[in-house]
């Protein structure tokens, strides 16, 4: 089906699209806030809880710290909004504990996550920051190292040569867990730029290890249900989940049974129709741009 423009559409069709959800899951960076919050987020999330709909957030992005997100959210009009944000390292966290890990986890990840990791008891390894010049030394990164139980990818801005030589290392072990965050292979920083993600890292590891994560964050279905669980949601048909790219936001909505609306503050409506596979259920320019229409 094509993407419905939800700015084009009459009352009596808005009151269906209103009443085809009870949860509103969103994304919050390029949705709620690029720099700081865009405009009438505060006021779409106010109108969507006076309309009975419970709201949760559900970013990719592990790099910020708690504080920061807090005052994100405050500076939103958006209140308890850390309370009720799903991202990567916690769900990881999650999964880890389910599995009952008491091994050590080497990060391939910011820093943040490494924190949020051992918050909750776990013990890290990281590293190098940088390799060494002459490729014979490499050799060091190629010793496996027993303690490891778990490979993390999450945002590591400062992936490089040695840690994917010792994630293939420790991969080659079946019982050491795949466990993959946030997976981006781009990320909107400058329009009309290619700017790679850490998830071209992470398929590499990936394609090189034969070995398929276990994927905590968007589009991973456990990531998904994860969100789900923690919002104590059980039927996801009824969740709209608001995003503003598609591979991560759409592609989550498709694999978890979402309705997806795509706001367009970082696609065009050109880039939205030309994906080969992935379309929205619903497009807007901007949540604030709908708050006069569903008022
Ligand atoms: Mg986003």
């Amino acid at each position: 089906m094509e993407p419905v423009n939800l700015m084009e559409l009459d009352g009596n069709k808005l009151k269906e699209f209103l009443a085809s959800f009870d949860h509103v899951f969103s994304d919050c960076d390029g949705v709620v806030w690029a720099k700081t919050p865009l405009p009438g987020v505060g006021k779409f999330f106010e109108l969507m809880q006076r309309l009975g709909k419970t709201v949760h957030f559900v970013s990719n992005n592990s790099l910020r710290t708690k504080e920061n997100y807090e005052s994100l959210f405050q500076a939103a009009g958006i209140k308890s909004g850390f309370d009720n944000l799903t991202i990567p390292s916690s769900a990881i966290c999650e999964y880890l504990k389910s599995v009952k890990f008491n091994k050590t986890v080497y990060c391939v990840t910011c820093p943040e996550t490494i924190s949020v990791l051992e918050s909750h008891g776990f013990k890290c390894k990281e590293g190098p920051e940088v390799g060494t010049y002459y490729y014979g030394d490499y050799i060091e990164y190629l010793t496996d190292d027993e303690e490891i139980g778990a490979v993390v990818f999450d945002s590591d801005f400062k992936v490089n040569l040695p840690k994917m030589y010792k994630a293939l290392t420790y991969l080659k072990r079946p019982e050491v867990l795949f466990v993959n965050g946030a997976t981006d292979r781009y990320v909107p920083l400058k329009p009309g730029s290619l700017a790679l993600g850490t998830g071209v890292f992470s398929d590499i590891v990936s394609v090189e290890s034969k070995r398929q994560p276990i994927l905590l964050g968007k589009p991973g279905k456990a990531f998904g249900e994860f969100a789900m669980k923690r919002a104590g949601v059980t039927d996801p048909s009824r969740v709209l989940f608001i995003g503003d790219m598609i591979e991560q936001d759409v592609g989550l909505g498709r694999a978890s049974g979402f309705k997806t609306l795509l706001v367009l503050t970082n696609k065009t409506k050109e880039e939205m129709m030309s994906h080969e596979s992935l379309k929205p259920d619903y497009y807007a320019d901007s949540l604030g741009s709908l708050v006069p229409i569903l008022s």
